[in-house]
């Protein structure tokens, strides 16, 4: 019996009114969860049966049996037998999947809970791709969420693909969210790993520490210019306006404007600065992919919290339907470009028109060519030129966000054509570097792409069949 109501018929007439079913609920599930670690049975099964199942599922696959989801690597503490909570560690993965790792140097991580009676975590690591695909790789079930969790799951990765694909790989960087237990994970698995942050996360940690300030002015300009901020390119341009945002606000009266700067300064610059678009450049900034895969697996396979058997079978059969997903030619694939939509195109095409010889400015620098545009499309000004030269040398945020908005730069290096416009940075394309292919001549643009008047944007869904020729451009 451990229905609430069933039960408070057994709680004392006196007590009845201060009890709520909601406590008695709690405190039920309490004693189950107790029972079950006094038993040392995680998901109701104990640990030899564990270990068995683990044992049963490790063999590699043949070379030619891609999909096949095996454990890849796993850990049980000796000592665990005599623990009341097991300490152990698992992840599972295809050799399919484990290919995808070594094409990407960002490995992305996050926990999710709550899938199984026990609550343990299970840790979903993947990579993200140009056209901003999110490739799951693989997962690890472990039995806590500590800094050793997060390093076993980077470690196993590594043995996963050294065991498959007799590879030495090592990523560049580690995406997660701001718990502590990830930074210390990726220092321990190589201190020379560089730690990025998910800028989502970061800036819903931000909201709650602005929420303090008072005025809602001040509230909304440190929003912005944090925004601001993270579109940064480069290191040193980050550290050049976090320095220039401390000397803004410094100046400002009032003891919430300054415990948020120092917050911000001591948390976001000092401690875990890897969140502006430069510090990882062609990777996301963001944990989105990953979250919403972990979203759509506990929307789908775990709606209601499975038991010991059926939980092990989908932990297993879900890398398998992943991988077997890429098998075939088609959208899950790998992609190495970003995704040009036809409305992209239309928008270059229209951009590469607009632009005139006497608004573009070219640089013969040693990172390449640049090319650099005045935004509203008007004559471009040589003071403004030489502001961008020597940039660096403006101290004031606000003049900074002004000299800057009014121009954007191309670089063209060989065929590549990079911009520093934010569309850009997120996407790796915009109708700017896409428009100066087309100038320059190092792509053609698809017909149907120049068959929409100047100024007009195309409508969503397909287009229509291109029309007779001399309707085109
Ligand atoms: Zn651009």
């Amino acid at each position: 019996m451990t229905k609430p109501l069933q039960l408070m018929q057994y709680i004392p007439d006196e007590l009845q009114s201060k009890i709520t079913p909601s406590q008695i609920t709690n405190y039920v599930q309490r004693v189950k969860k107790r029972n079950y670690n006094q038993n040392n049975t995680p998901f109701g099964m104990n640990i030899f049966n564990l270990k068995n199942w683990i044992s049963i599922n490790s063999f590699l696959p043949d070379s030619d049996n891609k999909d096949m989801c095996f454990v890849v690597d796993h850990f049980i503490d000796p000592l665990t037998i005599n623990h009341s909570i097991p300490v152990f560690r698992i992840f599972v993965s295809t050799r399919r999947l484990l290919s995808y790792a070594i094409l990407s140097d960002m490995w992305q991580v996050d926990a999710t809970y709550k899938l199984n009676w026990q609550g343990y975590p299970l840790f979903p690591i993947g990579v993200t791709d140009m056209s901003k695909q999110f490739h799951p790789i693989g997962w690890a079930l472990t039995s806590y969420e500590t800094t050793e969790d997060f390093e076993f799951v980077l470690r196993a990765l590594k043995h996963g693909i050294s065991k498959t694909m007799e590879k030495n790989f090592m990523p560049k960087f580690i995406m997660g969210d701001a718990a502590e237990a990830i930074s210390k994970a990726v220092t321990n698995f190589n201190p020379h790993l560089k730690r990025a942050m998910c800028w989502y996360h970061m800036i819903n940690r931000v909201d709650v520490h602005l929420s303090k300030v008072r005025d809602p002015n001040l509230k909304t300009s440190f929003r912005k210019d944090i925004e601001y901020i993270q579109n940064s390119g480069s290191e040193m341009k980050f550290f050049y306006l976090t320095n220039l945002l401390e000397k803004k606000y410094l100046g400002i009266e009032g003891e919430d404007v300054k415990v948020f700067l120092k917050y911000f300064i001591s948390h976001w610059r000092e401690k875990l600065p890897g969140w502006y678009e430069g510090y990882a450049q062609f990777h996301p900034s963001t944990n989105n992919g990953l979250e919403s895969t972990n979203r759509w697996i506990k929307a789908n396979q775990f709606r209601e919290k499975l038991p010991l058997n059926e939980f092990l079978s989908v932990f297993l059969s879900l890398p398998t339907k992943w991988s077997a997903e890429r098998k075939i030619e088609g959208r899950k694939n790998w992609n190495s470009q970003p995704n040009i939509e036809l409305s992209k195109w239309t928008e270059a095409c229209q951009w590469s028109q607009k632009v005139q010889d006497f608004n573009t400015s070219i640089l013969f620098t040693e990172d390449g060519v640049k090319r650099i545009h005045s935004s509203n499309m008007e004559k471009i000004d040589i003071e403004l030129l030489k502001n961008f030269v020597d940039i660096w040398s403006v101290n004031c945020f606000d003049t900074y966000k002004s000299v800057k908005n009014s121009f954007f730069s191309l670089t063209v290096v060989g065929e590549n054509v990079s911009c520093d416009c934010i569309s850009f940075k997120k996407n790796y394309i915009c109708s700017h570097s896409l428009g100066t292919k087309i100038i320059l001549k190092l792509v053609t643009a698809p017909a149907e792409a120049w068959a929409i008047p100047l100024g007009q944007k195309r409508k969503p869904g397909r287009p229509k069949k291109a029309g007779p020729a001399l309707s085109l451009i």
